[in-house]
């Protein structure tokens, strides 16, 4: 998957596109150009798309009927032929149920208009190391689609753990292995269902709300450890679906032994969750230590896909108390003494500064995205 007209690429002329397949392409292209918040006329999309009038209008028509672009006024006057018409990103219409199954102790749904903002929310609070079944999720779905005031075009979960296609491979936090929840939670309600990875569905809010370019690698930082990559607006998914997938790299053979089985995993040395119990009870000038010593394991851990990729963001999420100065600077001090040369463009290290609803704004994006590829 890449992102839709993000990419400009178009293979209309060598493969055989039927014409269900050009108006697709068609409706993609400008729903990218529009997408999230920009304005344009039908003229002006002609001359961004390239396509001709005839065809702009009648994929626009058919965006309009559908509830995807609304009419938002007029544009400006450029002096010569009338005023065109101006057309956005219909926020008023069509709704998108989104899950956050990131969470150890609750599950977070919502229902986000169509640029993946919540306008209702619900959570399920769950008892300490409680399993979480599809039925709970189904229970938190249903509840979101009664709190829905427009028609639901897709529903999407974000999990944490290997996820491919719609099937969990592997969460240790949640312990699940091989769990579908695409096809019944798809069964039961009959409605489009997505479930992405949950660093893949913060990189897409940090890609289109944030400040994230088309090549980023983005680390998430919570109750467990994992990034996502973009390249030239692509994520890498990997061949079993779990590229990204750094929280179970060991970076110390002999380290506290992980519940994956092995020792010293990242995630065990550095989640949020695991840097907390290690600074509960010191004193402040300790806390640092642990924090820097963190930064550094980290910058360790990136120091070669960044160089490897000759990526130049690196874009962390997590909560300040772990993501601070003292962390990004370790970081950024480990990566530039590893990386550094002449030939490699200086890495920076961000906190990414996307709130709270970073997860379920971009699981709302992916379904968004699935949806526009059908
Ligand atoms: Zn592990």
């Amino acid at each position: 998957m890449s992102y839709p007209g993000l990419a400009t690429a178009t293979d209309d002329r060598t493969a055989k596109a039927s014409p269900a397949d050009v108006r697709r392409k068609n409706r993609q292209l400008i729903f990218a150009l529009l997408f999230p918040t920009k304005q344009y006329s039908r003229a002006e999309l002609g001359r961004r798309t390239g396509l001709s009038r005839v065809a702009v209008s009648d994929v626009v028509g058919q965006m309009l009927e559908e509830g995807l672009l609304r009419e938002t006024g007029q544009a400006p006057s450029g002096g010569k032929g009338k005023r065109g018409t101006l057309l956005s990103i219909d926020t008023n219409r069509l709704r998108i149920i989104s899950i956050d199954l990131t969470q150890e102790h609750l599950l977070h749904g919502t229902v986000t208009n169509l640029l993946g903002q919540p306008l209702r929310h619900a959570e399920v609070t769950l008892n300490a190391g409680a399993y979480v079944s599809v039925d709970i999720i189904i229970e938190l779905i249903e509840k979101m689609l009664g709190m829905s005031d427009g028609e639901v075009i897709g529903i999407g979960v974000s999990s944490p753990g290997v996820v491919d296609g719609g099937v969990v491979r592997s969460s240790t936090m949640r312990g699940w292995r091989n769990l579908d929840l695409a096809t019944p939670i798809n069964e039961h309600f009959g409605i489009d269902t997505t479930v992405s990875n949950d660093a893949t569905s913060a990189m897409l809010t940090e890609r289109f709300f944030g400040q994230g370019g088309p090549n980023m690698l983005f680390v998430r930082m919570d109750s467990g450890l994992g990034s996502a990559i973009l390249l030239s607006d692509t994520p890498v998914i990997g061949e079993l679906h779990a590229a990204g997938e750094i929280g179970h790299i060991s970076i110390d053979l002999n380290g506290p032994l992980c519940p994956c089985g092995k020792r010293g995993c990242l995630e065990t040395m550095i989640s949020a969750d695991a840097l907390r119990k290690q600074m509960a009870n010191v004193d402040d000038d300790e806390r640092q230590a642990i924090l820097a010593r963190a930064g550094r394991y980290l910058g360790q851990a990136l120091a070669m896909p960044a160089g490897l990729l000759d990526m130049s963001d690196v874009c962390i999420f997590g909560q300040p108390d772990i993501i601070n100065t003292t962390f990004i600077d370790a970081a950024q001090a480990y990566l530039d003494a590893s990386t550094s040369s002449s030939f490699h463009k200086h890495t920076v290290i961000r906190r990414c500064e996307c709130g709270p609803d970073i997860t379920v704004q971009g699981e709302a994006i992916a379904v968004l995205l699935q949806y526009l590829a059908k």
